[in-house]
């Protein structure tokens, strides 16, 4: 079973939204953004791919990503056995056309790329908009972002580097946008595009989680052992080295689950890897992005706990102001908001047993 992005969120967010559920109105929890940049053809698609666990993104080794495509994953619950349980996809310039086929999807974004950025390598800001409704993931937006190019090829004009990067920094500049920062391994980190703007954005490195790809296709004699270890380029979050599907593996169809059993396969093969286990691998990338969503959580549960206080507070008041205060719908008030309390205590000390070990480690 392998540990996709949200996965052990997902059963906190849910819960924390069935306290809230009889409040109706009461603002849902929103986690960060998450972005990945990094220069053309690093793999920044293939990394989003692999994290959400579906092939449905356009990747390949000329420019594939010309639009930034806002993903998000929206959480359906199933309430009883005839809901449908099905994942689907629906584009916001496609409204109420339902996709179930992911291919499908890889399609349409290819179709809709080309409409708005022609069929010559152009780029355009405009977004492409995909929602991707399920009972498997958690609310959370993920953006995948054209690559950083240095020469004009097809249709794109002279000043092409400057558009994309400003591009890349009308996202990344948010406080909340989670930084995934792609370098492939085959090339030397000190003159990473996407450490390089990920620092001008994020300069004390709070958001911003280094990924190495391509580490199967390094240079003989060479490894990355040093760049996982920060040793090239410090980051304060640390780095993640991955394998994702060669262009063959693309061409062949090859599916997630072969392209992660071929990289644990790797791993485990490449002594000089041992002992980095928790900086290898989607999964740990994974668990990775899972720990910063759960601190982000635990940041925002008091302000929830201060909003439904509040909103009890007004449910009394408005009562009170029909004459007879109903007793049984105030306590039904403070019973949530205990299970609540009693709800914040657990998680926290849950969080801080876990940064405990983190840092024991
Ligand atoms: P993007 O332009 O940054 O989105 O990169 P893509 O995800 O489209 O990947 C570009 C090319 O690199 C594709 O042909 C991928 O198959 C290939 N690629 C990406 N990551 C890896 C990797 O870890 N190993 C190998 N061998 N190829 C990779
Ligand atoms: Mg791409």
């Amino acid at each position: 079973n392998v540990e996709s992005i949200g996965s052990s969120v997902v059963p906190i967010v849910n819960r924390l939204q069935d306290i809230f559920a009889p409040f109706g109105g009461l603002s849902k929890i929103t986690l960060p953004q998450v972005a990945v940049i990094g220069s053309q053809s690093s793999g920044k698609s293939s990394v989003l791919e692999a994290l959400v666990g579906r092939d449905f993104l356009p990747r390949g080794s000329d420019i594939c990503t010309r639009r930034p495509l806002v993903l998000q994953l929206e959480h359906r619950s199933i309430r009883s056995e005839n809901d449908d349980d099905r994942e689907w996809g629906e584009f916001l310039h496609l409204p109420r056309k339902r996709f179930y086929d992911f291919s499908a999807i890889r399609r349409e974004i290819q179709a809709e790329t080309e409409r708005e950025a022609g069929v010559n390598r152009g780029v355009s800001d405009k977004q492409i908009r995909l929602k991707i409704s399920s009972p498997n993931v958690l609310n959370i937006t993920l953006v995948d972002l054209p690559g950083l190019t240095k020469v004009p090829v097809g249709d794109q004009p002279t000043d092409i580097e400057a558009r994309i990067r400003t591009m890349i920094v009308s996202y990344i500049k948010h406080e909340t946008c989670i930084i995934l920062a792609v370098s492939p391994a085959n090339s030397d980190l000190a003159t990473s595009d996407a450490l390089q703007m990920a620092r001008t954005a994020d300069p004390a490195g709070m958001r911003t989680i280094g990924v190495i790809t391509k580490l199967d296709i390094m240079d003989r004699g060479t490894d990355a052992r040093k760049f996982l270890l920060g040793k090239v380029v410090p980051l304060r979050l640390g780095y993640i080295g991955v394998v994702n599907r060669s262009q063959e593996d693309i061409d062949q169809n090859r599916s997630i689950a072969e392209a992660l059993a071929y990289e644990e396969n790797f791993f485990r093969n490449r002594p000089v890897y041992h002992g980095l286990s928790d900086r290898c691998g989607i999964p740990q990338l994974a668990k990775k992005l899972n720990q910063i969503l759960e601190e982000h959580i635990r940041a925002v549960l008091p302000d929830l706990k201060a909003e439904l206080k509040s909103q009890m507070v007004s449910v009394v008041k408005e009562l009170r102001t029909y004459g007879e205060v109903n007793e049984s719908k105030a306590e039904q008030g403070t019973i949530l908001l205990n299970i609540l309390t009693k709800f914040c205590e657990a998680f926290s000390s849950r969080v801080d047993g876990k940064n405990q070990d983190m840092s024991t480690t």
